[in-house]
């Protein structure tokens, strides 16, 4: 495009904007109503109003190297004067003289000197005699605001996408006739026309509010594609070869031996979906989804089972070293006494043993091996792989899914994702759109609410004594640093320095561990046995514990510096206390709050409910960071937002598996129009997405 070099070019591409079809995705944030345009004679105190005038006199003031002051009179021919003033005035100093033409655009006051009316600082657009009949861009119509990009300011921005629309040819309309009538939205080409350059009539409010046709059909657009692309990576798994499991009466002696309490009935509900799902000939892709806490675990376990009873090997992924011990033990208990061989395989075990415990996975004699990436290098080879587990899949990798489904060769396994991250309805709908999911939405009898408490650092003393309290009373506590990355050093050492001041001056007599990213295996592994077993009572430790330790006799869990944490990881954090009978506690040690924080913290007291907890998170942090970074965020959502959104998500997720089922059930019929969209589909996601096999 003509006015932009290769800086500006560098500038752009830094926002992601690198081509000219980026550009004209690329959203007003809000608009603004210019399109008052009076003459001087009618301009009232007070309003907002657009104006198109001759300068008659201009006049620079202040000093040379300093900010001045522009002050200048313009006419219309209307009888009256018009005033205005700039400051910083010498950037227009060149532009605005005697006699140049230009539109204004401001609020409207009245000079008290003269009584004219004044317009300081206005918005303004100067009009050159060489380009008359050239449309006036800033002034007189509804403005798009866009977000700047460096020095490209919001009115660059207007102008070049002005070009492009007057230059280019608008990009075919991919989305289907018979979608596009029967959800009533204009075509393509107006759409993204009037996204930035809405109609003169156009409602401003609905316009700020994104629900002009315009921009829902916009919307509509990314949220349908990529819904699109979840539903025919269902409708594949669905069609595609798998393990047809038998539930058979054995299978359920077993689990029925197995069940150390009676299962809640959203477990057993859960447990019958699952169970279903492995009876059928196609691979499972389902989500296992539950607040902390909710009891996945027994209900992983119990599908562990069938497969073996089927002669299959289970493999358990965990993200965490720590996690993985944890599963490894819990599996244990659960599956050894019913004759089942469970295996770890942990990064830090001696290569002899890996090769020890490798050797029997490949011959078929470790029912469920349990460990992190570890399970997933090239020589781990099972004999024959029918149910992968995978906890808390979002840390996961795409690449580590893949290496999943080439480990069973040939077959593809059940794979059954747990996570304990609530997630809110809008957000698994996209991220998990091509898993079936599974809620255990109700929490094991008995459970008492965590009463959550908020201190000042300054009354950390009286946080202290209560855990002498409760620790004399038989009860356990964890208490937490924030690292912010597991590997710096510096925030290490300063779990380890808490750690040396509350072992030997405030604690001195009680038993207390730590617990950290940087200790070897081994010394992770003492310590967290020390503390299942009873012999620590409390457990100074990072956000290692984050997820799935599970002891029920810790009844308090205290957050120093809870203000750098995340809503949604302290929420996880709580989840380690209150899985026994035991009354429990999470306190929230604070410094200073920022308004942010504040409300963090405020939601985390008020409320227990992992749901409206990951609702609040989204909200204050966004959906792109919801998932600790930005890139694992939602890919290709330009205009589109979670939030604001959901309901037209809903709609294009309905037109989208309606599409692919029909494009499925018609596949042998002549329907060109069907096959040219599954098509573009496929080509699309390729472009936007990459690894569209994998997902
Ligand atoms: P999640 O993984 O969903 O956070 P877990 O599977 O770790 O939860 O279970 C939390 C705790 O609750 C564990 O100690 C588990 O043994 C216990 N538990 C699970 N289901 C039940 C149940 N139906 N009745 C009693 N205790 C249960
Ligand atoms: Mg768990």
């Amino acid at each position: 495009m003509k006015g932009i070099g290769p800086v500006r070019a560098e500038l752009l591409a830094g926002k992601g904007l690198l081509t000219v079809s980026d550009l004209l995705y690329y959203p007003p944030f809000r608009y603004e109503d210019r399109r008052n345009v009076k003459l001087i004679s009618q301009l009232a105190p007070g309003e907002k109003a657009a104006v198109l005038a001759r300068v008659s006199r201009a006049k620079l003031s202040g000093f040379r190297r300093g900010p001045r002051l522009l002050e200048a009179t313009l006419e219309d021919g209307s009888g009256t004067r018009l005033h205005a003033r700039w400051f910083h005035g010498e950037r227009f100093a060149d532009s605005i003289v005697p006699d140049a033409r230009m539109a204004l655009f401001g609020k409207v006051e009245l000079d008290r000197e003269n009584g004219y009316p004044l317009i300081v600082q206005p918005e303004i657009e100067i009009l050159h005699a060489d380009e008359e009949g050239e449309e006036i861009l800033h002034t007189g119509r509804i403005i798009p605001v866009y977000e700047a990009v460096g020095e490209f300011s919001a009115r660059r921005i207007r102008g070049v996408i002005h070009r492009i629309l007057k230059q280019i040819v608008m990009p075919p309309d991919e989305l289907p006739e018979s979608v596009r009538h029967s959800i009533g939205l204009p075509d393509l080409a107006s759409a993204i026309r009037e996204l930035h350059e809405p109609p003169e009539n156009a409602d401003v409010r609905l316009l700020n509010e994104f629900r002009t046709p315009a921009q829902v059909r916009l919307i509509f657009d990314e949220f349908f594609w990529l819904e699109c692309g979840l539903a025919l990576k269902k409708t594949k798994a669905r069609t595609s070869a798998g393990i047809a499991f038998a539930v058979t009466e054995r299978a359920r002696e077993q689990i029925k031996k197995m069940l150390p309490f009676k299962p809640t009935q959203a477990q057993r509900r859960v447990m019958q979906e699952i169970a279903d799902d492995m009876k059928r000939p196609h691979p499972m892709h389902r989500l296992l989804h539950g607040d902390v806490g909710s009891g996945k675990t027994i209900v992983a376990a119990q599908s562990a089972v069938i497969a073996i009873e089927n002669g299959y090997q289970v493999a358990v992924l965990a993200p965490t070293e720590i996690l993985a011990t944890q599963h490894y033990w819990y599996f244990k208990r659960l599956l050894e006494p019913l004759g089942y061989v469970v295996a770890p395989l942990s990064g830090s075990a001696s290569p002899r043993e890996k090769q020890q415990i490798k050797s029997m996975i490949g011959r078929g004699l470790v029912h469920v091996a349990i460990g992190t990436h570890a399970l997933l290098e090239h020589d781990v080879e099972f004999a024959k792989l029918g149910l992968a587990i995978v906890d808390e899949q979002h840390r996961f990798g795409v690449m580590q899914r893949l290496e999943l489904f080439k480990k069973a060769g040939g077959v593809e396994p059940d794979v059954l994702v747990m996570t304990a991250t609530p997630i809110p309805r809008t957000l698994a709908l996209t991220l998990y759109g091509d898993l079936d999911v599974s809620t255990i939405d109700e929490l094991p009898p008995g459970r008492k609410p965590i009463v959550t408490k908020h201190v000042q650092e300054s009354a950390v003393q009286g946080v202290y004594n209560f855990l002498a309290q409760q620790v004399k009373a038989g009860r356990q506590a964890y208490v937490v640093y924030p690292v912010v990355e597991e590997t710096e050093t510096a925030a290490v050492k300063a779990a380890e320095k808490m750690y040396e001041h509350l072992s030997r001056h405030v604690f001195p007599n009680l038993r207390v561990g730590l617990l950290h990213g940087k200790l070897s295996s081994d010394e992770k592994d003492t310590a967290m046995r020390s503390f299942q077993s009873g012999d620590t009572r409390i457990l100074v430790s990072t956000t290692v514990i984050e997820v799935g330790v599970d002891v029920p006799n810790a009844s308090v869990m205290v957050i120093e510096q809870a203000e750098r944490f995340g809503l949604a990881q302290i929420h996880q954090l709580r989840g380690r206390v209150g899985r026994g009978p035991h009354q429990s506690y999470c306190i929230l040690v604070t410094g200073k709050l920022s308004d942010i924080a504040r409300e963090r913290i405020r939601t985390l007291v008020e409320s227990n409910d992992g749901f409206h907890i990951a609702e609040m998170d989204m909200r204050l942090r966004g959906p792109g960071e919801f998932f600790g970074t930005k890139q694992s965020g939602i890919p290709g959502l330009r205009l589109a937002d979670l939030l604001r959104d959901s309901d037209i998500l809903e709609k294009a997720r309905s037109e989208a598996q309606r599409l692919i089922e029909a494009s499925r059930l018609e596949a042998s019929a002549a329907n060109k129009e069907l096959r040219a969209a599954v098509e573009y589909i496929q080509e699309h996601w390729q472009r936007r997405y990459g690894l569209v096999q994998v997902g």
